[in-house]
């Protein structure tokens, strides 16, 4: 199995994936390494839904979204299926949340072609009398915001990758890198019955550079194969459905997130399941990807208080609970770099529960790093160096 290769992309969720397809649309020759056979739910990129907007309080994440938009679209258009819904969503503010709305608005303005409103408590009661909300909540309606279906976009990018001749290979565990130049790329098969018969042996692949998005394992496999230690927390997310109690007093007619408390709390239309909402909280409780579901207690006391109080049209339970992983870094903004020593081997990590949409545009940016061409973006606030001073959290905002 043995061979040459451009570059190499350690990990096929969204981002590896987006950035293998993003190198082989070059022309260049290109092979992406997954430890798990596909499609598989242990990381943080399978599921139904992804929220996407160009709505972010942060100026340098809103940046992103045009060209994200616009590969996810090209994207739909070559693999002819349904990859994006609009549902509009709804960022609702309490009075100590009113700059970051404003923040958020003022990013929105920037982008002609998206339409979006401000709302009073008034107005937001008239045309939204689902929610039950504090007097001194306001919002704005972004029009053009929706939602990703996720499996079906990582499949797709997965399959146009490899129509253009890219190198897929699944339930293969990379264990170290060498790197180089070039960089050797040594791992080996996660189980026994290869359908070449063949049995456990190491295997080693060679590239120019190396790419690592292994998601919630990066922080452990950066550490082992390189002495990185980056400031990443992999949690254990629960993503709770609710059934609408009646249906004919409406459900969730647009997706929302709640500025409130870093935006602990966002919601989405009924989409997967009939008469059900997801509604999630954005901070849960921290896991060993390899033990994620060891201590299987499920903390809904919180968001069964919020949707109680918030959601009288929901049940107060939800119905349906299913998991998934998040990678925090201390500001939640992603790790977009090149090691300090070694500037072949590149890695985008720390996506803290918002880099699905974004994921097009983070494959571009790890793809020209892995070129040595410039960035097309402003990549200072996902640069590695940003914790080096202090080593400690540093909101970026
Ligand atoms: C519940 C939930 C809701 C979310 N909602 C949103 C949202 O609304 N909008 C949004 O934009 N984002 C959202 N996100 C975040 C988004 O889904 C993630 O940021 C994104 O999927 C991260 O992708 P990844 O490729 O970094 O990680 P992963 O999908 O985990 O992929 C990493 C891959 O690397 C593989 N790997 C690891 N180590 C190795 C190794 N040694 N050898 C080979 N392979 C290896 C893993 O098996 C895995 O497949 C959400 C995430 C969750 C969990």
């Amino acid at each position: 199995m043995a061979g040459k290769y451009d570059h190499i992309v350690v990990g096929a969720g969204i981002e590896g994936s987006w950035t293998a397809y993003h190198l082989t649309k070059l022309g260049l020759k290109v092979l992406l390494l997954e430890q798990f056979t596909l499609p598989h739910t242990r990381g943080s990129s399978h599921g139904q839904t992804r929220i996407t907007r160009f709505g972010y309080v942060e100026d340098f994440h809103a940046a992103l979204m045009e060209e994200a938009y616009r590969k996810w679209s090209e994207l739909e258009r070559e693999a002819a299926e349904t990859l994006f819904v609009e549902t509009g969503a709804l960022y609702l503010a309490g009075k100590s949340e009113y700059t970051d709305l404003e923040n958020l608005i003022s990013n929105l303005n920037k982008v002609p072609h998206v339409s979006h409103s401000k709302l009073t408590n008034d107005e937001l009661k008239k045309q939204y009398p689902q929610f039950c909300l504090p007097k001194d909540y306001i919002a704005c309606y972004e029009k053009n915001a929706g939602v990703l279906l996720a499996s079906r976009c990582l499949n797709a990018v997965q399959k146009r990758f490899k129509s253009l001749g890219g190198t897929l290979i699944d339930g293969f565990e990379v264990l170290r890198i060498n790197p180089g130049p070039p960089a050797e790329v040594y791992g080996k098969k996660t189980w026994k019955g290869n359908s070449d018969g063949r049995v456990n042996n190491e295997e080693s692949f060679t590239a120019n550079s190396v790419i690592v998005c292994a998601g919630p394992w990066s922080g452990p496999f950066l550490k082992k194969t390189f002495g990185l230690n980056l400031p990443l927390t992999p949690q254990r997310i629960n993503v709770f459905y609710w059934h609408i109690k009646n249906i004919n007093q409406g459900g969730l007619p647009t997706l929302f997130i709640d500025l409130a408390n870093n935006g602990e709390y966002y919601g989405l239309p009924p989409l997967e399941y009939p008469d059900m909402v997801k509604l999630v909280s954005h901070h849960q409780e921290d896991a060993d990807p390899n033990k994620r579901d060891v201590s299987s207690t499920i903390n809904d006391k919180n968001i069964k208080e919020y949707v109680k109080e918030r959601f009288p049209t929901l049940e107060p339970y939800p119905s349906i609970v299913e998991t998934c992983m998040y990678t925090n870094t201390p500001d939640e903004a992603c790790i977009l770099d090149k090691h300090p020593t070694y500037q072949n081997i590149i890695f985008g990590c720390g996506f803290s529960g918002t880099g699905f949409k974004i994921s097009p545009v983070v494959g571009h940016i790890l793809g020209n790093m892995a070129l040595g061409k410039p960035p097309v973006h402003n990549i200072k606030p996902f640069a590695l160096s940003r914790f080096a001073k202090t080593g400690m959290p540093s909101k970026l905002q």
